[in-house]
């Protein structure tokens, strides 16, 4: 028998934000295909540069879910083939070599990813190879929600309601994944890419090979175990979704879902996410959340530009932002002296994860209190956040700066010692993040301390700013902006 029955792929799966086997678009569609398929996961060169702490707590939860998976398809006798380099490169040379028909991978909507994924399409369509792209990471396409001229959305109300209008049963069913007996032999394509010159990564069971072989090293996510999405979502779905709306803004307490690592990697389908809303509160709150995802996918998707620039064009080059360093740095230590803000910041900092209300105090405080630019909040998140998603979080950040989408109006600004006292009362958030305050009085967590005390206490420092003349002075330079743009204009 000739070898190039058995090793002889005809779909090539890439993975990429969609790292699970079940309720699955692009393995669905190849598996409707005749003939083997292969799923293929690149490390990508491109985006790893951006990745510089060497334990990144990212690429542990990756490598984990890339070696259970592995594990779990050795059993069906299949095999995800890793591969370290330029995924631009690396995609089309292994699928010419395989000699496959198609290549089948979720839709990624990001500006960068699209640039790639247009560069694969055509170096693929030199080899006769197609290239699908279903849409797995949004329930409804980005392009789909618009409005009656056809033009997209800018606000999110609206959208939501056009986007609930446009949704299709078809939109959330289960992309059923029946693959026994399908697969490729991973020996056989180990073989023909090593002939080709395409190495893989070896030991695809074992997360801490795969981290060794692509250069970085374990981090602790002990907090974010592989297997954990799932019982999230069933907790959740059982107990807490039905009381999101009264407990989702408090820090201290478990009242959202804590599902968002699980989602941005896909190792939980969106999908899977919206059906357990559906069958436990029908609609409401919780799924308006899943709509702001989809929101600031459609916003990055028709507005690429919105990831660096102002979104409202009266704040595009004209705010004079603090440039600080030490002052950014103080910020990124969580050393503000602004205890709701400095939790929020260690919070993030410990654990890899952010509570949405701390998200909005912080990026609010950043942004007006210490007038320091948005991008440089949203590149220090993007380095922490488990759960970064370019589209989520140049929105959030936008919104909070007042400079986005259907934004924070630029006059309304945090009271980061009221957000404290309303969402942290008892303290125990900033209690639990900031040990130089376990023992102080409440008084000193949600007021600015009196002026004999300002010079901070013995290990944690008094407040940067004052919070009052903070926002004047931010509000001044909104004005200020506002005016060049006006003069510009003319
Ligand atoms: C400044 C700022 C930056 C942010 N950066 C990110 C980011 O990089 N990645 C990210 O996924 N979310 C981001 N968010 C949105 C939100 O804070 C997180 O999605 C949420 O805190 C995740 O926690 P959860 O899974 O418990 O959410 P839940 O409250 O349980 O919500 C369920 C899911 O809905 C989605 N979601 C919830 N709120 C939002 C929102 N406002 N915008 C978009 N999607 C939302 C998430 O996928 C989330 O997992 C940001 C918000 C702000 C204000």
């Amino acid at each position: 028998m000739s070898s190039l029955a058995n090793y002889q792929c005809r779909s090539l799966v890439w993975l990429r934000r969609d790292l699970r086997l079940h309720d699955h678009r692009a393995l669905a569609a190849a598996l409707a295909q005749r003939g083997t398929i292969c799923p293929v996961f690149v490390f990508d060169t491109d985006i790893l540069a951006r990745f510089d702490n060497p334990r990144d707590r990212r690429l542990t939860f990756l490598a984990e879910q890339l070696a259970e998976l592995n594990r779990r398809l050795a059993a069906r006798g299949g095999r995800i083939l890793l591969f370290h380099g330029r995924a631009a490169e690396i995609v089309p040379r292994i699928a010419a070599a395989l000699g496959v028909e198609r290549v089948i991978a979720g839709r990624d909507y990001e500006p960068a990813s699209q640039a790639r994924d247009a560069a694969v399409a055509k170096e693929l369509n030199n080899h006769g190879i197609d290239f699908e792209q279903p849409v797995d990471h949004l329930i409804v396409p980005a392009e789909r929600v618009r409005k009656g001229d056809g033009t997209p959305y800018k606000v999110y109300t609206p959208y939501s309601k056009q986007w609930r209008a446009a949704l299709l049963e078809t939109d959330y069913a289960e992309a059923v994944v029946k693959d026994d007996g399908r697969y490729a032999d991973p020996a056989d394509l180990s073989r023909e890419l090593n002939k080709a010159g395409q190495p893989l990564l070896q030991s695809p069971t074992d997360a801490d090979a795969i981290l060794k072989q692509i250069v970085y090293q374990r981090a602790d996510t002990a907090m974010w175990d592989i297997r954990r999405g799932h019982e999230l979502l069933a907790d959740f779905a059982a107990g807490r979704m039905a009381q999101y709306r009264e407990e989702r803004d408090f820090m201290a307490r478990p009242g959202t879902s804590r599902l968002s690592p699980y989602l941005r990697f896909g190792f939980v389908s969106i999908r899977e996410a919206f059906r357990a809303a559906r069958k436990t509160i029908g609609d409401g709150v919780w799924v308006n959340e899943l709509i702001w995802r989809e929101f600031y996918a459609m916003i990055l998707h028709f507005f690429p530009e919105s990831a660096t620039e102002e979104f409202n064009p009266k704040y595009r080059g004209t705010l004079d932002w603090n440039r600080s360093d030490a002052d950014f740095a103080r910020f990124c230590e969580g050393r503000t002296g602004f205890p709701i803000v400095d939790a929020a910041v260690r919070e993030l900092l410990e654990t890899g994860w952010m509570h949405n209300r701390a998200r909005m105090i912080t990026a609010c405080f950043l942004s007006k209190d210490l007038f320091i630019d948005w991008r440089r909040g949203e590149e220090f998140f993007a380095q922490h956040l488990m759960d970064y998603e370019l589209a989520s979080n140049a929105g959030g950040w936008q919104w909070a700066a007042s400079t986005g989408t259907d934004a924070a109006p630029y006059f309304r600004v945090f009271n980061p010692w009221l957000q404290g006292k309303k969402f942290d009362g008892a303290g125990a958030y900033i209690r639990r993040f900031i040990p130089e305050l376990r023992n102080a009085p409440l008084q000193r967590l949600h007021e600015p301390p009196p002026d004999d005390l300002f010079a901070g206490d013995a290990d944690y420092p008094a407040p940067m700013v004052d919070h009052r003349q903070a926002k004047e002075k931010a509000i001044a330079e909104f004005k200020k902006a506002e005016e060049r743009f006006s003069t510009r204009d003319q």
